[in-house]
């Protein structure tokens, strides 16, 4: 039966859990097969110094300011009930006393201003999705839970993906694979297809890119493998991070023992850098370069060799 007939019939059952979500993405490509929406958790457990969507980390809130949008109207400081924001020598500023109640956000006609992160319950997100349900037919696609990291949500995370199937409509997680093995099993077998983003796999250096070891990971990937569930182990290739000689052995080795289905490699862009300036942070990464493609090609051979199914993402 085409998805589109049963539309009107999402109804989960437990309608009222929530979770919290900082992004629905529609027509994306490159989160599992076909057209796909994917829904981005917010709140992760890693601090990768790479990650590009760092208003994922945080568990609360977060207030973005896209300053090349601003008119400098100032009708955010007239709305803020904590006399917040400032305009000094022409910069808007915002301090302390805000609370994130959004009204600022709320106000601006420029969307200069946003929240990221609302609470969603699961009969708000089913009605998300159904709008693309005649997309996850034609195209063969579905929906892609991403974050952030979605098992920090467990409930709400296994609550959406069995009201997923039990409508018929494929899904896929993306995962840094750092959860309790429990809770990652009983989450990964509900999804009909794990990305599993695999950083590094020296553990002092996980340590130190990421801020967690990567026991947990490794030892939820490798049960994952066993499973024989659908598979793809994703490498962001980030350069003077993981792609040293004794990285690039170091997936060999693990990854030719474990076996995966498939492995592909995500060279590493910096398109993230603009929203850590709208975040008021840091980013950690600085100047780094792309990878080039002649290391790329090196990188997916070396796997290839090791008997690896593996691609390079353009
Ligand atoms: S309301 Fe928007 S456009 Fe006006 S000053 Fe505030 S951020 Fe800028
Ligand atoms: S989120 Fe609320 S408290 Fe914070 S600056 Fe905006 S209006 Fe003020």
């Amino acid at each position: 039966m085409a998805l589109y007939r049963f539309m009107s019939a999402i109804a989960p059952e437990r309608p009222e859990i929530s979770g919290f979500i900082f992004n629905i993405m529609r027509f994306a490509t490159h989160d599992g097969p076909g057209i796909r929406t994917t829904v981005f958790f917010k709140g992760c457990p890693l601090a990768c110094w790479w990650c590009h969507n760092p208003e994922s980390r945080s568990f609360l809130p977060d207030r973005m300011y896209f300053e090349e949008r601003c008119r400098h109207c100032l009708d955010c400081a007239a709305a803020c009930p904590q006399q917040a924001i400032h305009e000094i020598d022409g910069v808007l500023c915002t301090s302390d006393a805000c609370t994130l109640c959004g009204h600022c956000a709320e106000i601006c006609m420029a969307e200069a201003r946003q929240i990221a992160g609302r609470r969603y319950t699961l009969g708000e997100l089913m009605t998300e999705i159904e709008k693309d349900l005649v997309f996850f037919d034609d195209s063969g696609g579905g929906v892609t839970l991403s974050g952030g990291e979605p098992l920090s949500q467990l409930a709400f995370a296994a609550a959406f993906l069995g009201a997923c199937r039990e409508h018929g409509i494929r899904t896929a997680i993306e995962t840094c694979g750092f959860a309790q093995p429990a809770a990652f099993r009983e989450v990964a077998l509900a999804a009909d297809l794990v990305l599993f983003d695999l950083k590094l796999v020296d553990r002092e250096k996980h340590m130190r890119c990421t801020g967690a070891a990567n026991d947990p990971i490794l030892k939820n990937l490798e049960d994952l493998v066993a499973l024989r569930r659908p598979l793809v182990v994703r490498i962001p290739v980030v350069p003077g991070i993981n792609d040293s000689a004794e990285d690039i052995s170091a997936f060999e080795s693990y990854l030719g023992r474990l076996r995966p289905q498939a492995v592909e490699l995500l060279p590493y862009h910096n398109t993230g850098a603009d929203k850590y300036r709208r975040l008021g942070r840091t980013y950690p990464l600085g100047n780094a370069r792309q990878p080039a493609m002649a290391d790329l090609v090196a990188f997916r051979d070396t796997l290839a060799r090791a008997g690896l199914n593996v691609t390079l993402r353009g």
